[in-house]
């Protein structure tokens, strides 16, 4: 159930039994050559319609762009984004606003992990609680990796399970760096091109479509034991 498809008589309604909203924050931001740029944002989008579908909570209409690596801003072509003020201030002002009419929870849904991105969005409100909905076990699934890089086998194996019609896997190859090496770009000191760099960090022809369903499932089940525990 979207807010903005509501007419405000029947959000005051809503108000009387919930004061929750779940709120889908996109990116515009490469995905490798083998995933679309809005990754991030229909995965988000996806898990929010269902949790609303299972417990009547409303979803707001999504942050559609965030904080990106400097060096994916500067180089692959698409790829946009905002810097942590205004993601910040963003998220701070309309979450403002529906507080002064009663709203009083906010889930924040992100499967984007840039470390400005996240703090941009705790950093809002107290009022906000951040999902980093990747940020589940998956060490027992992954062949190549021990958690989720960028495009790679976790979040393609996600992409297969629920829109396999946008993976083009003909043209995904693997890319791997090293943590030193990978870090001053993480942290957003360095934007100088890689050699061999195509926007994925992982190993995205490990993934599967088998794999992307246990992991989601497990990514729907922490986003629900986060809501349960906050009512
Ligand atoms: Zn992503």
């Amino acid at each position: 159930m979207k807010l903005n498809m509501l007419k405000y008589p029947e959000i005051r309604e809503y108000l009387k039994k919930n004061d929750s909203l779940l709120i889908p924050i996109g990116t515009c931001e490469q995905h490798g050559p083998h995933l679309p740029l809005c990754t991030d944002t229909i995965v988000a989008e996806r898990m929010c319609d269902e949790i609303s579908n299972k417990y009547g909570i409303l979803v707001a209409p999504t942050i559609n762009y965030g904080v990106n690596l400097p060096l994916d801003n500067k180089i692959m072509t698409g790829t946009t984004g905002i810097t942590y003020d205004i993601l910040k201030e963003t998220l701070k002002c309309i979450t403002e606003y529906w507080k002064m009419q009663g709203f009083k929870h906010f889930f924040v849904v992100s499967c984007h992990g840039d470390i400005f991105h996240i703090k941009a969005l705790n950093d809002a409100s107290d009022s906000v609680e951040v999902i980093e909905t990747y940020e589940v076990e998956q060490k027992d699934l992954l062949e190549k990796q021990i958690c989720t890089r960028h495009a790679c086998e976790s979040e393609t194996s996600v992409m297969l399970y629920l829109y396999p019609e946008l993976v083009d896997m003909s043209v995904a190859k693997d890319f791997d760096i090293s943590n030193d090496t990978f870090m001053p770009y993480l942290e957003h000191k360095k934007d100088a091109p890689i050699d061999g760099y195509i926007g994925n960090v992982g190993y995205s022809t490990f993934a599967s479509r088998e794999k992307g369903k246990i992991i989601y499932k497990r990514m729907i089940e922490n986003l629900e034991k986060v809501i349960k525990n906050s009512y």
